[in-house]
C-alpha cells in the first residue's frame, strides 16, 4: 500500500503543489477545538466561528465554567451549535480537572495510539479530531480521515471500508514518509472539492485517472470548480 500512496502523493503534489504547512504548529488545545468546529461545515464558517471564539476567549482555557448559551451564540456560523459547544466545553473541563494534558511537551512524550485513545475519550471527540491533533499539531505522520478522504480512497481502490473511521484504521498501518502525511491528506482534500466531488466526479480532469479503479468514472468534458483552496486547520 505505501507504494500506491506514494504515487498518489507524487501525482497529487504534480497538480496541486506542495499545500502550505504553518511554521510553528498550533497549540494542541487551539487544534482540538479548531477542528470541532470545522465539523460538516466549509472552512469559511468555521474559521469565522474560531475567530469569535477566540476575540472574547484569547485564553482558550477560559472557556471552562462559562456559559454554554454564550459559547452556541459565538460559534453559531459553523452549525450543530449545541453539539459542538458541548465537545469544546467537555474538552476545556476535562483538561482543566486535569483528567487530560493537553501540553505539547506531555504529548510528545506519547506514541500515537496512546493520544487517540486518550481525547476518543472524550465526549463529542472522535477520531478524525484526534487524529488532526496528531498531524497538525505534533506533526506525526498520520493521515485524517474526512468524509472526502474516505470516499477517494475507495473510488481509487486504496481501501474497501465503509467508514471514515474504518479507512482511518487500514491508512494509519501505512508508514508515511517524513512530511508526506500532510500533503497527501490535504491534497486529496482539495481533489475532493475540485475534482473528485461526491455528486459527480469530473474523471476526465482528474490526475489520478489512471490509476483510480472507480467504475462509474465521468469522462465527459466538464469544468471543475475553483477555489475552496483555504484549509482552516493549516490557518489556526
Ligand atoms: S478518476 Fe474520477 S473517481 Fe477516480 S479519483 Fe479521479 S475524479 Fe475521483
Amino acid at each position: 500500500m505505501i507504494k500506491n500512496v506514494q504515487i498518489i502523493d507524487s501525482l497529487l503534489r504534480e497538480r496541486f503543489g506542495i499545500p502550505y504547512k504553518q511554521e510553528i504548529p498550533p497549540e494542541p488545545l487551539e487544534m482540538l477545538i479548531a477542528t470541532i468546529l470545522s465539523q460538516n461545515t466549509n472552512d469559511k464558517n468555521s474559521h469565522k466561528a474560531y475567530l469569535n471564539l477566540r476575540k472574547v476567549f484569547p485564553d482558550l482555557n477560559d472557556i471552562n465554567g462559562s456559559n454554554p448559551r454564550e459559547i452556541e451564540e459565538l460559534i453559531r456560523v459553523a452549525g450543530l451549535t449545541k453539539q459542538k459547544s458541548m465537545a469544546i466545553i467537555s474538552l476545556v473541563s476535562a483538561v482543566s480537572a486535569e483528567e487530560i494534558q493537553v501540553s505539547r511537551n506531555y504529548l510528545n512524550s506519547l506514541k500515537d495510539d496512546e493520544i487517540l485513545q486518550k481525547f476518543t475519550s472524550i465526549k463529542g471527540i472522535g477520531l478524525k479530531t484526534a487524529s488532526c491533533l496528531l498531524l497538525f499539531s505534533l506533526r506525526r505522520e498520520v493521515c485524517p480521515v474526512d468524509t472526502h478522504v474516505h470516499r477517494i480512497l475507495n473510488r481509487i481502490g486504496l481501501v474497501k471500508t465503509s467508514s471514515p473511521d474504518k479507512s482511518f484504521e487500514v491508512l494509519s498501518k501505512v508508514k508515511f514518509d517524513k512530511g508526506t502525511a500532510h500533503s497527501f491528506h490535504t491534497n486529496i482534500i482539495r481533489l475532493g472539492r475540485s475534482i473528485c466531488k461526491p455528486q459527480k466526479p469530473v474523471c476526465s480532469q482528474c490526475p489520478l485517472i489512471d490509476i483510480c479503479k472507480y467504475s462509474e468514472k465521468d469522462l465527459s468534458e466538464s469544468t471543475i470548480s475553483r477555489g475552496g483552496d483555504f484549509m482552516l486547520l493549516d490557518h489556526v
